[in-house]
């Protein structure tokens, strides 16, 4: 087969800057974006006469108005991260005079005044009762993102488990390893299944192999790159099975991506603080919609008294990882959950999966190579040959792979001109047919590749 295109072809098509990256010793090159250098908004030093000439003014109004066009553009070609872009916060607008910031404890009220713990401490409530965990009996933040809520879980463990070994698998976000860098802590990776889902038969040996120390395990609920979803339950029976009792486990749900999708899909297994999990964190800015990043960490009371400092200054406590912390984010949160309700998230989580499946069909009908995981509404295909083409539509690409997520704002219409230009371009990449696209059977799986060794 010498006219499949080898993946490390792609590369050498690409103009950008790159990098190479030694990790467990195999050489990735990788495709960084562009130097943001040259195309910064240099910062003028105002001139005495801006105030009479009003130029100054009119520059940086045009400037405004341009950019925000480019925001619109951007917006309305954006596909590879999980960002719901469709919201409407105008009702808002009046508290942006405010500097809201709700430094502290969520729970105790600082001697800062302008705070939104009103809001926030609402928002975890309802966030408790997604997850089933009595008001009394869990604590919580809003974070500045999926990332600060791992960093919070994972600490959250490691000072219940001073010596305890951190579990991930391979598929973890990057934060999940930052963490273990972070606090220098040792680190198990465990291998996944070709879904992304950790594979629990790998988990059970490296358990067996550490039986001497506790173990602090991040389950994903939804990887970044798939959208696979660990089985909770069978890490929870795998720790059991090898010696770890409930005393010796510390689990932290990393669900920034489902962990707000999840709960309104009937089939799928429940997150819940009913089994023995120490935490759970979900993005804000993901599934929600947000126009600055945050995040939900919620965690079991019992585990805070341990991570928490009085703090004079503050009049509160500090068991943040932050110190002043987003006053706006939680009441953008409190009001999109108002008007949504369970029942508005629900219809969306369904369409958002019906998209999927629509994206999944249609890629695999026309003979693309395309996996989507059952749980989930992120679709993994191949990587389209051309980074202007991956750029434009804000494509996230991991090695042979691209992934698109279907957050509530890609609709029908948007997907189908992606797939139309997709299926325009790919015609002159793999000169109608006469050049193989790439078998990505490792990575999504021989059923779903589209190959010509597996079609
Ligand atoms: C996005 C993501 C994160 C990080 O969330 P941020 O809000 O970007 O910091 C962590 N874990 C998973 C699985 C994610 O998809």
């Amino acid at each position: 087969m010498e006219n499949v295109v080898a993946i490390n072809n792609l590369a050498q098509a690409v103009p950008s800057g790159r990098l190479v990256e030694k990790e467990e010793e195999i050489k990735k090159e990788l495709v960084v974006g562009r130097d943001m250098r040259a195309s910064c908004f240099e910062i003028t030093e105002p001139d005495p006469n801006d105030d009479l000439t009003g130029d100054k003014e009119a520059q940086m109004a045009s400037l405004f108005a341009r950019y925000k066009k480019t925001l619109i553009n951007r917006t309305n070609h954006h596909l590879g991260y999980p960002y719901n872009l469709d919201f409407d916060y105008g009702d808002l607008a009046q508290l942006q005079h405010f500097s809201i910031n709700n430094l502290g404890d969520p729970f105790i009220e600082s001697n800062y005044g302008l705070h939104s713990r009103q809001f926030e401490v609402g928002v975890l409530d309802w966030f408790a009762r997604l997850w089933e965990i009595q008001k009394d009996e869990y604590w919580g933040y809003v974070t500045n993102c999926g990332t600060e809520g791992n960093l919070h879980g994972i600490l959250v463990g490691r000072e219940l488990f001073p010596n305890g070994i951190l579990y991930a698998s391979k598929e973890s976000h990057y934060s999940v390893f930052k963490a273990a860098r972070m606090y220098r802590m040792e680190c198990v990776k465990v291998g996944t299944l070709v879904s992304g889902e950790i594979d629990c038969a790998n988990f059970k040996a490296k358990l067996l192999a550490n039986k001497e120390k506790p173990a602090i395990i991040n389950v994903n609920i939804g990887t970044t790159v798939k959208g696979a979803v660990d089985d909770l339950d069978l890490v929870i029976k795998t720790l059991e099975e090898s010696g770890f009792t409930r005393d010796r486990f510390y689990i932290h749900c990393d669900g920034a991506l489902f962990g707000l999708m999840m709960p309104f899909i009937k089939r799928a297994p429940k997150v819940t603080f009913k089994k023995p999990i120490g935490s759970v964190s979900v993005s804000g800015h993901k599934f929600v919609g947000c126009p600055m990043p945050c995040g939900i960490q919620i965690t079991r009371l019992e585990h805070i008294n341990t991570l928490s400092r009085n703090v004079e200054y503050l009049a509160s406590r500090d068991a943040t990882i932050m110190g002043s912390r987003n006053g706006h984010a939680p009441i953008f949160l409190w009001y999109t959950i108002s008007r949504k309700g369970c029942k508005g998230f629900q219809k969306e989580v369904q369409k958002c999966l019906r998209n999927a499946q629509y994206l999944r069909d249609c890629l695999r009908f026309a003979g693309i190579s395309a996996m989507h995981n059952d749980l989930s509404s992120t679709v993994v295909f191949e990587r389209p040959l051309d980074e202007d083409f991956v750029h434009k539509w804000q494509l996230a690409c991991e090695g042979n792979i691209a992934h698109i997520v279907v957050m509530p704002n890609v609709t029908i219409k948007k997907i189908n001109v992606f797939l139309n230009e997709l299926l325009q371009k790919r015609s002159n990449w793999y000169q109608n047919g006469k050049i193989n696209s790439p078998c990505i059977a490792a990575d999504i799986g021989p059923q779903n590749c589209a190959c010509t060794l597996h079609y």
